[in-house]
């Protein structure tokens, strides 16, 4: 053809400008992944800003994302994305500590949207439509449901797992306040030796913290994710003592109606911790890989 010639140099032109577009856009991928919180490697825990409520979000050392509690509405589904990797929509264990609406209602949102491959709940028969709700979905998208009790282990990867505190096997839980139900759950990371706990509350009150003390369920810990938004029915001083927390978490919303945090609660946290709220920062990530 009497034009070949002039094609060629042309087609050169164009596969280089191919390859000069794919390398540009191969380095403004990497560079948007890095500027994203979800590029963050190695394990971390992140308190959602989901408003008033808990959701809580941990990558684990093996890079499994783990939800407990889901926040009211569906505030989770704009964070989740903040901390998952990109395009990443599988969380491989959910835990609902109980199925009050500023828990359960993000994690039914999530369940919706995302594959879940395990949740992790009490005993706790679904007696409310969004509790039933997400028992459906459960059968629906045959996620494996974990019902747990006291002295649960659950291992999450080489250096991470959960140990289930609360409630136990025989803990009347249809007679107790939908509070009391809530799963008390310690995460604890371990790398080189050390161990960095966090202790997970849903939003027990002082019954709970009271049978945890008897029961010598607590030990010293790291992180507290504190009780019931800082309500002044959990966080006791019994509590604190026995698991005298460095840093104190609380998950609350702005100008919530109900006055949390307590000032008297945060006055009593104090003596023994930072106090880091998300109505005050937003998200809340904590690296818990430990330098060496
Ligand atoms: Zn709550």
């Amino acid at each position: 053809m009497s034009n070949g010639a002039r094609n060629y140099p042309m087609r050169m032109s164009k596969f280089s400008k191919l390859l000069f577009t794919i390398a540009v856009g191969a380095l403004v991928c990497w560079w948007y992944q890095q500027q994203q919180p979800g590029a963050q490697s190695g394990a971390f825990i992140a308190f959602l800003d989901v408003g008033q409520g808990d959701a809580i979000y941990i990558r684990t050392s093996s890079g499994a994302d783990v939800l407990i509690d889901g926040g009211p509405g569906r505030a989770v589904l704009e964070r989740l994305p903040e901390v998952m990797a990109p395009g990443d929509t599988t969380i491989e264990l959910m835990l609902l500590t109980h199925p009050d609406a500023d828990h359960i209602t993000g994690l039914v949102e999530t369940a919706k949207r995302y594959t879940v491959k395990q949740i992790v709940t009490t005993a706790l028969p679904a007696t409310k439509p969004l509790h039933e709700e997400l028992w459906q979905l459960i059968e629906t998208q045959q996620i494996e449901h974990l019902v747990v009790a006291a002295g649960d282990h659950i291992t999450l990867g080489p250096q991470d797992y959960v140990d289930i505190l609360y409630p136990a096997a025989d803990d009347p839980l249809a007679t107790l306040e939908t509070n009391d139900t809530s799963i008390i759950a310690e995460y604890h990371y371990q790398q080189a030796g050390d161990d960095l706990a966090v202790l997970l509350t849903g939003d027990a009150g002082a019954y709970v913290e009271e049978q945890l003390v008897s029961r010598q369920l607590l030990q010293d810990i790291d992180i507290l994710k504190v009780g019931h938004h800082g309500s002044k029915t959990s966080s006791s001083q019994a509590l604190l003592d026995a698991v005298q927390p460095e840093l104190c978490v609380l998950s609350v919303g702005q100008d919530n109606q109900y006055g949390h945090p307590k000032p008297e609660i945060l006055e009593r946290l104090q003596p023994y911790c930072e106090i880091r709220r998300t109505d005050q920062e937003g998200n809340i990530i904590i690296n818990l890989e430990i330098d060496e």
